[in-house]
């Protein structure tokens, strides 16, 4: 029975995972072997990453060719350096994302790591190359363990233990009943969006890869839980190439590069204070979330006052 099972759960996930902005295509590539357009060029190379500099040359791109996206979207990451996207809803934010992973073919322009245009080496060794912390991650009906140590083929418990140390969740996962063992997911225990994240985190650790797409999660972690998460994913970003979507400004003030994404294009770029000052799209947002977060402040003080 199981075995009929299981292609619903898969249903269920790429359904679920679909609806989420940058969903966990890694799970769903590793779960679903058929796929429509994106093929390996024959006799295709490995991807080769020494520095792992991520480029996009003048981009373009619609989930329907009738219907244009980004319309040349220019950038580059240097080696170990970060880059934050930011921009209103449905600018393309997670398209870009999508992209880097070659979850679809461009329609124009070119995407690069290290020199190597991604559409023409293989899929399998761009995925190993690139590591995904999505905001909502899908969790597979299995141990908590399993979910870890999925980052890496033949990863040892030890080494599951010390990512999800590195990750905040190792004590976390030594107080439940049955441990590393106990079974998670929608049949199982079901975790919060912290949690969860912090699993997806660990997992990232032990895939170690040179390039990283860390997708902000949009719903509000409780400030404390949004803190910690920030100060691991800070560190896991140290040393490596790292695309961060981001939906709240304040997490991009310490960015090396905002790039401010606009309908499909970018309409201004550079440090935050730099664009605060140049008074533009970014300023008007940063005022916007700076009035939201005062009322929350507020908020926050009237309820301590009961
Ligand atoms: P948000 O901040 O709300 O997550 P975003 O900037 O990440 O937004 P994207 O998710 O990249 O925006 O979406 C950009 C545009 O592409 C939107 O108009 C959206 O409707 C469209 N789009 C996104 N995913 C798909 C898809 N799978 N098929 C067709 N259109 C899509």
């Amino acid at each position: 029975l199981s075995q009929l099972f299981r292609p619903l759960d898969l249903l269920g996930m790429v359904y679920r995972t679909i609806r989420q902005g940058l969903i966990d295509m890694e799970a769903m590539y590793r779960l679903i072997d058929t796929q429509a357009e994106i093929a390996d060029a024959p006799g295709a190379p490995m991807l080769h990453v020494e520095a792992g500099e991520v480029r996009f040359d003048q981009v373009r791109f619609g989930y329907d060719p009738e219907r244009e996206i980004l319309h040349g979207v220019s950038f580059t990451v240097p080696a170990g350096h970060t880059l934050a996207i930011v921009g209103p809803s449905g600018a393309g934010k997670s398209t870009i994302a999508r992209l880097l992973f070659r979850f679809y073919d461009i329609q124009g322009g070119r995407i690069s790591i290290d020199g190597q245009d991604i559409a023409g080496v293989t899929q399998q060794s761009l995925r190993a190359a690139i590591g995904i912390v999505p905001q909502d991650m899908v969790l597979f009906n299995d141990t908590v363990g399993y979910n870890i140590g999925y980052g890496r083929e033949g990863a040892t418990q030890e080494e599951i233990e010390a990512a999800a140390r590195a990750a905040s969740i190792h004590d976390f996962i030594m107080g439940l009943p049955q441990g590393y063992d106990t079974r998670v997911g929608e049949r199982g225990l079901k975790l919060s969006g912290g949690e969860k994240q912090r699993v997806a985190i660990a997992r990232t650790l032990l895939k170690d890869p040179p390039v990283l797409v860390l997708d902000e999660a949009t719903s509000a972690l409780d400030s404390r839980t949004e803190t910690e998460i920030q100060e691991v994913l800070r560190s896991i970003a140290r040393r490596r190439t790292t695309l961060i979507v981001a939906h709240r400004l304040s997490t991009v003030v310490d960015a090396e590069e905002i790039v401010v994404l606009d309908q499909g294009r970018i309409v201004e770029r550079g440090r935050h204070a730099d664009l605060v000052r140049a008074d533009g799209l970014y300023a008007a947002m940063w005022a916007r979330q700076a009035a939201e977060r005062e009322d929350v402040a507020t908020e926050r003080t009237i309820e301590d006052a009961f």
